[in-house]
């Protein structure tokens, strides 16, 4: 059984071999200036060859490396090629040499495959460019201009042949009669662009059109940004179709409003994969590699290679099947097969990575789709799509305002904003790297978060500014005018102004604000307040002053009402010796003295062998005892935390005891918000403190970076704005916040009077704040970048505060209730005995009643003589208490 497969796997082998040996070998040559085009060659042939194994041919790469410009090199390299019997030549790359080579392949009838750009109309009939008709090009270009509505431009060329390709935006002038101005790329110092720029810079125009070669657009770009001229106030129109393979970041902040086209994605998947196999034969380090995008004549030399295989492929397959002839160039011979096959090339219809190629009945490719990119702030983007034979430009967003005549909707907020900032923080900083940065790419915070989030809801492209001193925007009453970010925007240096920028009365009669994106008060940054050494006198913290003096009250009142009930109850009279069964004299224990020994023993809890026999003085025993446990008890109960936390002291509760002490100066941002609330607020303590804060300068900072520093070294209170506060103690855990806010205002964007901007934008803000953006970005530059949360672990101290009488007021009140109580009921107690005697001895019972009160206010005597008739009462009552 194995010996049988064994034999077939060896049968199949040698048929495999067998096949691979009988293959037709085509070979094809190729006259390349451009490495890159040599190792596309050889990657595409290798892999239609592959793909294409079972087919009774292979195709067999002949590639020549020729200089750029030497027509002789070529020529020699086409004849050798010949000889070998190639079936089809591609390249050369350049036009310089390719029209000596039209000749031989012509003369040859040898099909040649070119890719360059070629203004020529009069094609040779073997040959096949695949380039787009640069005529069609420039028709976009001249439309593009139009659209535009750029009634001058300078067209900015590098050479001769530069120029030619742009001849046909001529027409711009002749039939539209717009002013050109023509500017060469300088010539004698070959790399350096400066002189030309410079010049450019100096002239009122700035629209610009830009037609050089790939090689030195990237120059020309870093130089004219050197230069000062990619800035928001210029436009360039980039000819070269290759636009897309240039590094643009360094330009994508800036603002420069940046257009061009392509005929093909570089970065389409299908277009990398190829290109890496291409960098992999050309060995170049990993950095370079992956810098390089494919350019447009190596895409279409490799669509060129996959159209000629798909047509001999074709021819191949027919019984005549396709004879390779070696030929010389000094022979007047040709091959018979060579006009048919560039003849099906220009037949044929094909979609490759540069989309669809079809070529008109002249061999021209002139039936294609541009696409139109601009660079924003994320990179090149296709933003429409140019169709050759409609002539029509199709919009993939919402865009474009100066395709006005496109019919296109308007767009306000295609724009590049100018849009200055103070770097404060957290609203904005310069990024903290050891990159070297440029453009917006330098800057992070807050409000750079938050402009670019509308920037991605309305569409803008913008560049920030810097306001160096730091001012926010205050009016000079003396030279009527506004200075900070407000006066930028009156002055028209900028259009939009963001950062910690309070919305004002004032400065709203001078500038728009868009809805508040952050709302906030003014509040005071000070020193947390520092825990007191404990005191001798510690034992009376748990109580305030108050109900210390309301206990010494309530101690003296129920001593007394003790006391009066003792000397009023008729039971507290007691027989002195209760051997003497009929005694003279009652005696009575709550004497004025004993009565405040009672209380007092009592309330420290000892006792003090003294009973109260009465009603009223057990009533009013009881309510004593029951508030001095629950006295006790909250006592003994705060004492613990007194003597477990440390008390903190702060010298300052709130902005009018902050106004009214002389020892901890403050002060605020120097004509910022704050300032001004106090200098218009009419309230005595703000008056207060800006008739202070007027009479000390020194005390006033330029910046709340200063005032922060102020804070942590000195004896000083800084007032501020509640959000910066808030940023601060995140990160400052020595500091806090005192006391409440004393206004609510809120942040928002300026822009100059009557913007139309202001709607959109303030509409995109609460959509931010709807879906939770702007919290978001509050949470990362409060809480996350930068040394956020440093001073959330810090665990916030608990503090013990003396109870006062708002805490235990209830069990006074609950005291001197019963105490009243317990007095009513002794004077009732006084009445019914009295009533009782006198029913025994038919006495006048208010006489005896006045006869009672007469000897209880004679409050020295604590003896009572006893009348017959107490005798029997107090028999009866005995045992009744
Ligand atoms: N937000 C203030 C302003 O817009 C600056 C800070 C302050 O005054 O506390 O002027």
């Amino acid at each position: 059984m194995c010996g049988n497969w064994f034999v077939i796997i060896n049968l199949t082998l040698l048929c495999v071999e067998a096949n691979v040996y009988s293959k037709t070998q085509y070979r094809v040559g190729g006259t390349f200036s451009d490495p890159n085009h040599q190792a596309a060659f050889q990657v595409v042939i290798d892999n239609l060859n592959r793909d294409n194994w079972e087919k009774p041919f292979e195709i067999i790469a002949e590639p020549f490396n020729v200089s750029y410009y030497n027509s002789l090199e070529t020529r020699r390299a086409i004849c050798s090629l010949l000889e070998k019997g190639v079936i089809g030549i591609f390249g050369p790359s350049s036009s310089h040499t390719s029209n000596y080579i039209h000749s031989i392949c012509d003369n040859k009838e040898i099909p040649q495959i070119e890719t360059h750009y070629d203004l020529k109309i009069d094609r040779s009939f073997c040959v096949v460019n695949l380039h787009p008709n640069a005529r069609k090009i420039s028709e976009f270009f001249v439309h593009l201009v139009r659209a535009y509505n750029w009634d001058r431009l300078i067209i900015l060329f590098e050479d001769n042949e530069s120029l030619k390709r742009i001849a046909p935006l001529l027409e711009l002038n002749i039939e539209y009669g717009t002013h050109l101005i023509f500017r060469q790329l300088d010539q004698e110092s070959p790399g350096s662009y400066r002189e030309v720029l410079n010049s450019i810079k100096k002239m009122p125009d700035n629209n610009i059109l830009l037609e050089c070669s790939i090689d030195i657009l990237e120059d020309v770009l870093i130089q004219a940004q050197q230069v000062g001229i990619m800035t928001e106030q210029y436009k360039f129109i980039i000819t070269n179709l290759d636009l897309s393979t240039v590094n643009l970041e360094p330009f994508q902040y800036g603002g420069t409003n940046i257009t061009g086209a392509r005929l093909f994605d570089p970065d389409d998947t299908t277009v990398t994969e190829i290109n890496s196999k291409i960098m992999e034969i050309l060995k170049l380090p990993k950095e370079v590699a992956d810098m390089q995008k494919m350019r447009l004549s190596t895409a279409l030399l490799i669509d060129g290679i996959s159209m000629f295989y798909e047509v001999v492929k074709d021819l191949a397959s027919t019984p005549s099947g396709i004879e390779v002839q070696y030929l010389e160039c000094k022979d007047t011979d040709s091959w018979k097969y060579g006009l048919t096959i560039a003849n099906q090339i220009k037949g044929r219809e094909y979609n490759g990575i540069t989309r669809k190629i079809r070529f008109d009945f002249e061999g021209i490719r002139s039936d294609f789709k541009l696409d139109l990119v601009e660079l924003s702030t994320a990179g090149l983007q296709k933003v429409g799509q140019w169709d050759t034979t409609t002539k029509s430009l199709t919009m993939s967003r919402k865009y474009v305002a100066p395709f006005l005549d496109l019919d296109l909707d308007f767009n306000p907020f295609n724009r590049t904003f100018r849009v200055v900032v103070v770097l404060t923080a957290p609203y904005a900083f310069l990024k903290e790297t050891t990159d070297q940065l440029t453009g917006n790419d330098r800057y992070e915070g807050f409000c750079i978060d938050v402009i670019q989030e509308l920037s991605k809801l309305l569409g803008y492209n913008y560049t920030f500014l810097v306001q160096h001193d730091g001012k926010n925007g205050n009016f000079n009453r003396s030279t009527n005018r506004w200075d900070g970010v407000i006066g930028q925007i009156i002055d028209e240096n900028a259009d939009l102004a963001i950062t910690d920028l309070t919305i004002t009365s004032e400065r709203e009669n001078a500038v728009d604000f868009t809805s508040p994106f952050m709302n906030l008060g003014i509040s005071i940054l000070y020193k947390k307040p520092e825990p007191v050494p404990p005191s001798l006198f510690m034992f009376t913290s748990p109580f305030s002053t108050s109900v210390w003096v309301m206990l010494g009250v309530a101690y003296i009142l129920v001593s007394i009402a003790i006391f009066i009930m003792g000397r009023l109850s008729p039971s507290e009279w007691n027989n002195p010796y209760p051997c003497i069964e009929e005694p003279e004299y009652y005696v009575n224990q709550f004497s004025f003295r004993n009565s405040l020994w009672f209380t007092i023993g009592g309330l420290l809890q000892q006792g003090s062998e003294l009973a109260p026999a009465s009603i009223s003085t057990r009533t009013a025993s009881g309510f004593w005892w029951f508030f001095i446990l629950i006295m006790v008890a909250s006592y003994t109960a705060n004492l613990a935390s007194f003597l477990t936390v440390s008390t903190l002291v702060t010298p300052f509760k709130n902005i009018d005891e902050l106004s009214k002490q002389t020892e901890i100066k403050y002060g605020a941002k120097k004509q910022g918000a704050t300032e001004n609330f106090f200098r218009d607020s009419n309230g005595t303590t703000h008056q207060r403190v800006y008739n202070y804060i007027k009479a000390h300068p020194e005390l006033m900072t330029a910046e709340n970076e200063e005032g922060l520093k102020r804070v942590e070294t000195e004896n000083y209170a800084f007032l501020m704005e509640s959000t910066t506060i808030e940023y601060i103690t995140q990160r400052h855990c020595g500091l806090a916040q005192v006391g409440g806010l004393l206004d609510h205002k809120g942040y928002g964007i300026a822009m100059k009077r009557e913007s139309p901007y202001r709607n959109e934008l303030s509409t995109a803000i609460i959509k931010l704040q709807e879906t939770g953006v702007i919290t978001g970005l509050k949470i990362k530059w409060w809480k996350e970048k930068r040394g956020g949360s440093t001073c959330s672990a810090t665990k916030k101290q608990s503090e013990a505060t003396p109870l006062d009488l708002q805490n235990v007021g209830g069990v006074f009140l609950v005291l001197f209730v019963g105490a009243i109580l317990a007095l009513i009921g002794s004077f009732l107690e006084l009445a019914f005995r009295i009533y009782r005697k006198c029913q025994m001895t038919k006495d006048d019972f208010y006489h005896q009643l006045k006869k009672e009160l007469e000897f209880f206010i004679q409050f020295k005597k604590n003896i009572k003589e006893l009348a017959p008739a107490d005798e029997d009462v107090s028999e009866k009552n005995e045992g009744g208490f």
